[in-house]
């Protein structure tokens, strides 16, 4: 590694008057001081930085083609350096186009000779030059700033350096993004190149000051930007952004968290653990098999490929190294989503309410069924930067649901924009845009889940477009049911509860016949009881029956319509879509139907009844399900009121979820959750209905960053 001791007044004249011809060379040339010793780990660290940074070896046409390209001043004529979009900024193909330069420099720069060097020299004078500019600041403050401090590094490890003078000078111009100023993951991106400056300055100040910030945010704060007491991670205001900007804050964590482990910056034990269960516990029991849930990509949800995660397989070694003491999850999870092991490979049973971001996992080795909600003290899905344009209802108990992973990936451009899977809402002919960009802030304080880790209930009151209803999930093992009630509208269109709607794969059947033919749309089934249709491994099952649409037709769209960054290219693809009709301006209309999300086949399927399930109440003050083979009793109380079940009477004084598990055992327990986090106690009296004997239980609930989380009580021998 160079050492660097030079004056570089002097050497910058010097270089500048001896080298350079005055006039047909950009002017350049900052002066960065530097310390004068260069730490050891230093070097160790900045290799592991190029190690991961450094692409592979790039193929000599592409050298080639960019060499004879490049212009005499460093400029490439395929770049619009004068560009300002602000997605696809079109100047980072020059830094793109350089770093396949450097790249090929550093491996086999013999092959190229003195062209390649001074290409190399004169597309970073060219860039100093003009040092174009987005109108978004996160390419002027991040992108380049990163790329420039990534490209200055890959050339320490080349034969030949680029001149002290010219390094300086990008260093200075690096010097962009006021790493106090931002949070979450924006705050991890200025701290990265920052990091980079201080790297390739020998700064142990800079250096401290970057390692710190970038693990700044690995930290728990209370609705602020960032991740949450409950793990999730909310950013652009209490927005749920488990991927999107979780995933940039987690790969500017794990990166850094890799560079210095084992040196003595590394990562101290606390932060591991907020990393290491964020990672493992949120970040990693989102995704099914290769892909993530629609729910956790943001406004990501509008990107091609943006469910694929085949790409975790890359930094999941990474924290084999940060935290070696969970490789058996790291090594299970790069399996998956590498696509080495089926999706279900160790995965456990997993339920977890997220209380603070307002959304609910659940996890079985079969499956997935994650909901999504909003409340007042959240925000609805963004819009922005004119993507996601059509995504106005992701955010009112959207029900992700997964079997092999790939159900919806790549569906955006054909969706039905207002028949989201799990949503109520009105049915236009055309789909409605989001009027209100960067997350619209929720209308209802209701919306929460009870969850002791293997089941969970989840509730949500929704008061939106003009659309009100009650909409609850209680989430078992073979069979989740999702209830709705009170569902009013005074708008002109219907309104519907959509079921489903993924991409068709082989028939499907329904209690009446097999659909065979695609039809765009039509009665799923006639009967009334015991109705049911399957799909793709998946059972969906009616209790009561209701007007059910089914369609298994050719849908079109194109990428454009939801992202304007993305091609208007027409495309197309069958689609399976099952939903419940409610028709124009219902009043008190509701629905019920139980998703079997493991059920192989037909006949299977047809053996199927629902007796175990007993649906105690679904109307506007509650509604309650008893699954009788698993002694569990989920019910929403909406208001005070009161629930006889099992041979007992359970009452509450306020508003509240509530889960009970082996009513009348002697470990018989009761689990609450305040879904509106407004209050500070409740009274929950048990009865015996048959002798009369009751008990009342005052549980204090829990306040200020775990109000809305779930508490337990016993409420044995009441007999
Ligand atoms: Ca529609």
């Amino acid at each position: 590694m160079m050492h660097i001791k030079i004056l570089k007044t002097v050497i910058f004249i010097c270089w500048v008057c001896c080298l350079q011809p005055a006039f047909s060379r950009p002017l350049y040339g900052g002066i960065y001081e530097r310390t004068a010793e260069r730490l050891p780990v230093f070097d160790t660290i900045m290799n592991r930085v190029w190690q991961q940074t450094k692409t592979g070896v790039p193929r000599s046409t592409t050298v080639y083609n960019l060499l004879r390209s490049i212009q005499p001043n460093g400029k490439w004529n395929d770049v619009d350096y004068t560009d300002r979009t602000i997605a696809k900024w079109k100047p980072a193909a020059h830094l793109e186009h350089l770093r396949v330069l450097v790249n090929a420099y550093v491996a086999e720069g013999a092959m190229y000779g003195d062209s390649l060097y001074n290409a190399i020299q004169h597309a970073f004078e060219y860039w100093y030059s003009v040092d174009p500019k987005s109108a978004n600041w996160w390419h002027n403050e991040i992108g380049a700033p990163q790329d420039l401090g990534e490209l200055l590094i890959g050339m320490r490890y080349a034969k030949k350096q680029i001149p002290q003078s010219l390094e300086d000078s990008l260093l200075q111009r690096m010097k962009r993004g006021d790493v106090f100023k931002q949070t979450g993951a924006n705050k991890t991106d200025v701290a990265l190149h920052y990091f980079y400056r201080a790297l390739l300055t020998s700064d142990t100040a800079l250096f401290s000051l970057a390692v710190s910030q970038i693990f700044e945010p690995l930290t728990l704060v209370h609705y602020k930007e960032g991740l949450q007491y409950d793990y999730s991670y909310l950013q652009h205001g209490p927005q749920l952004q488990i991927s999107s900007y979780g995933n940039v804050f987690l790969t500017g964590i794990v990166g850094m968290a890799y560079y210095v482990h084992g040196t003595i910056y590394a990562l101290d034990e606390q932060k591991l653990a907020l990393l290491s269960g964020y990672y493992r516990n949120t970040y990693l029991k989102a995704i099914r098999g290769a892909w993530s849930d629609f729910n956790i990509e943001g406004r990501g949800i509008s990107r091609k490929n943006a469910l694929d995660k085949h790409g975790e397989e890359k930094r999941l070694p990474l924290m084999n190294q940060i935290d070696p003491l969970h490789s058996e999850d790291w090594n299970a999870a790069a399996q998956r989503t590498s696509g080495v092991k089926s999706a279900s490979f160790d995965v456990p049973a997993f339920d977890r309410h997220f209380w603070i971001g307002d959304y609910t996992l659940h996890l079985r080795p079969q499956y997935s069924f994650n909901v999504r909600m909003v409340s007042t003290r959240t925000k609805r899905c963004e819009a922005g930067n004119l993507e996601n344009l059509l995504g106005r209802y992701l955010s009112d108990g959207s029900t992700n649901l997964q079997r092999s992973g790939s159900e919806y990936y790549n569906i955006m451009p054909v969706w039905e924009w207002d028949k989201i899977p799990g949503v109520t809402s009105r049915d236009y002919v055309n789909d409605r845009p989001t009027t209100v960009q960067w997350g619209e802030q929720g209308s209802t304080a209701f919306a929460g889940g009870v969850s002791d880790g293997v089941y969970t209930a989840s509730a949500y009151v929704q008061h939106y477009d003009s659309v009100q209803l009650k909409k609850s999930w209680f989430l078992f093992d073979r069979e989740i049911v999702c209830l709705g009630a009170g569902i009013r509208s005074e708008a002109d269109e219907q309104v519907t509860t959509t079921i489903n709607q993924c991409w068709l794969r082989g028939d499907v059947f329904t209690s009446d016949k097999k659909q065979k033919t695609l039809k765009k749309e039509q009665v799923a089934i006639s009967s009334k009881e015991a109705a049911w249709v399957w799909h793709d491994s998946i059972g969906y099952y009616f209790p009561q029956g209701g007007d059910m649409r089914i369609s298994n037709a050719v849908q079109s769209g194109n990428w454009n319509k939801i992202n304007n960054s993305f091609s208007d290219e027409l495309l197309s693809g069958k689609v399976f879509k099952l939903w419940f009709n409610h028709g124009a301006k219902p009043q008190n209309a509701s629905y019920s139907y139980i998703v079997l999300p493991a059920v192989n086949n037909v006949a299977e399927m047809k053996k199927y009844d629902a007796k175990q399930i007993h649906v105690i109440a679904n109307n506007d003050s509650v509604q309650a399900v008893q699954h009788e083979g698993l002694g569990v009793i989920q019910i929403v109380f909406y208001k005070a009121g009161k629930v006889d079940v099992s041979g007992f009477s359970f009452s509450v004084d306020k508003s509240c979820i509530a889960m009970i598990r082996n009513a009348g055992e002697s470990n018989a327990t009761i689990y609450v959750a305040d879904p509106t986090q407004l209050e500070d106690a409740v009274n929950i009296t048990v009865r015996n209905i048959k002798t009369g004997k009751q008990k009342i239980l005052h549980v204090d609930l829990p306040i200020k960053e775990m109000a809305g989380s779930t508490v337990s009580a016993a409420f044995n021998n009441i007999n």
